[in-house]
């Protein structure tokens, strides 16, 4: 597809201008911020502009377009119904500097998200103001932090198992701790008998998942938390499976001290494209105190920001977090009920079920004894050795029959992983065609591996050098590029 600079043609023009009076710019701007020259623009027509971008957008593949089985990532269907109510005037023309008396619905709704959260995980308080999963995760670590530094040690070690996802180490270290891995067991769930290896004065806390990154509830749990909290440990829960657990069981209820929620992902709000997300952090009994400032606080019906809790771990963010994002998961929890919500979670393991049944023995699947919760992983690497087709081949390969690929090569501990998501919000008929296809693809590495080796063969950009991508990105234009 060519870019719009490709296109220009001088003196083309989209829209002109009335001519306005005469006046001289140097009056109004100092001297060393006026251009020289005119900026190179794109010289097209307003068709050509909107033929543009409206291709640029059908180029791209969203959960409005199609199935998006991302494990981890819960790419479920957003309402649209959350996206026209935090358009609301009165949310989006609201400065986050105004006096808060004339933004008490904002900070009301704020408050009441706090306390829905707190209710969902059995938490005592939340903060909504970190601004993904991985920035709760640090809110979290340093959390655990200020609680032993303030009896006395900070303590050296936080534990995280193998099938964690890369941002628990990364959240660990940035907080000044040192990851050490806890051991998986064979069904796929963390070695009880591992941990206990690993368990001493030094370990500040164990982060855990829960169900795990394969999709399996982790059912030692309340063993691994009594066992943690014997220690003097305090026990983190990665909360991004959460929509496997809502209204069946809370974190709380395992023994779980403090939990961040990825609204992004159980609470339905768009997330992929880069855009904001939220990643509240709630924790119990007297870790209250250390939550990031400001806190929501309320008095006879009157909401104030409050910097005076002299414990707290500070800012995560600017102002109070992303609050539109806060918002659209208000909304859906309004909207789902305490039903609805306890209805998400029985679906999502339902698909989630169906799908790895109806999967079968194409693939093969090291923890297929135990039924899985919300996701499962299954492994390619039958498909390597009989036809030297690797899972990435195959994730490209659903792309050209207009599916977006599962999530590959990870967790790290399964070889050529693909981790299934299906979500809740997938009808039969749509599992059932994905399963159709993978047969299908199954079908032509036997025939034609090159088929595959080569794919996508009909989306808008054939195979990428991911890495170059990511290390040399070319995001600047020039005349004559070659691409
Ligand atoms: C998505 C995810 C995270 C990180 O959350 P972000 O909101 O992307 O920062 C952490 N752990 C697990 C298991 C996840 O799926």
């Amino acid at each position: 597809m060519e870019i719009l600079f490709e296109k220009s043609k001088k003196g083309k023009r989209a829209f002109k201008f009335p001519s306005i009076p005469e006046f001289d710019i140097k009056k109004y701007i100092p001297d060393g911020y006026i251009r020289k020259n005119s900026p190179e623009l794109p010289e097209v027509s307003e068709t050509e502009i909107a033929r543009h971008f409206n291709a640029l957008a059908e180029s791209n593949y969203h959960v409005d377009r199609g199935f998006y089985p991302l494990g981890s990532c819960t790419m479920k269907y957003n309402p649209k119904l959350n996206e026209e109510l935090s358009r609301n005037a009165g949310f989006t023309n609201i400065h986050p500097l105004q006096p808060e008396q004339t933004v008490q619905g904002a900070l009301r709704l704020m408050k009441e998200l706090e306390l829905l959260l707190s209710e969902i995980a059995g938490m005592d308080a939340v903060s909504l103001q970190p601004a993904a999963g991985a920035n709760g995760e640090l809110a979290g670590m340093l959390i655990v932090r200020k609680y032993h530094t303030e009896k006395g040690n900070p303590r050296k070690v936080v534990l995280v198992p193998d099938s964690a996802h890369g941002t628990n180490p990364a959240s660990v270290t940035l907080a000044g701790y040192v990851a050490k891995t806890v051991k998986s067991n064979e069904k796929g769930l963390i070695s009880v008998e591992d941990l206990k290896k690993n368990l001493n004065e030094e370990v500040a806390a164990f982060m855990v998942t829960n169900p795990n990154t394969l999709g399996l509830f982790e059912s030692e749990i309340c063993e691994i938390t009594d066992l943690v909290h014997e220690t003097g440990g305090l026990v983190y829960l990665d909360g991004a499976n959460l929509n496997a657990l809502l209204g069946i069981i809370k974190p709380g209820e395992m023994g779980f001290d403090i939990v961040h929620f990825n609204l992004h992902k159980t609470f339905s709000t768009p997330h992929g494209g880069g855009g904001p997300g939220s990643g509240p952090v709630g924790v119990k009994g007297e870790l209250e105190k250390y939550l990031p400032v400001p806190r929501i606080v309320e008095n006879n019906g009157e909401y104030r920001l409050s910097y005076d809790f002299p414990h707290s771990i500070g800012k995560m963010h600017t102002f109070y977090g992303n609050f539109l994002v806060m918002v659209k998961a208000y909304a859906y929890i309004l909207v789902m009920g305490k039903d609805g919500l306890r209805k998400v979670a029985e679906d999502a393991i339902l698909n989630a079920n169906y799908l790895r049944k109806k999967i079968g023995d194409m693939f093969e699947n090291p923890y297929k004894d135990n039924p899985c919760m919300h996701e499962f992983v299954v492994s390619g690497e039958n498909l390597k050795r009989k036809y030297g087709v690797r899972t990435l081949d195959i994730a490209k390969r659903l792309l050209d029959y207009g599916f977006h690929a599962p999530t590959v090569y990870f967790p790290l501990i399964v070889p050529e992983a693909l981790m299934i998501e299906p979500t809740e919000t997938e009808s039969k008929e749509t599992l059932d065609a994905f399963v159709e296809t993978l047969k299908k693809i199954v079908e032509e590495a036997e025939k034609n591996p090159d088929l595959l080796h080569n794919a996508p063969h009909n989306t808008p950009v054939r195979r990428l050098d991911e890495t170059r991508a990511n290390r040399t990105p070319v995001l600047r234009w020039k005349k004559n590029m070659t691409r």
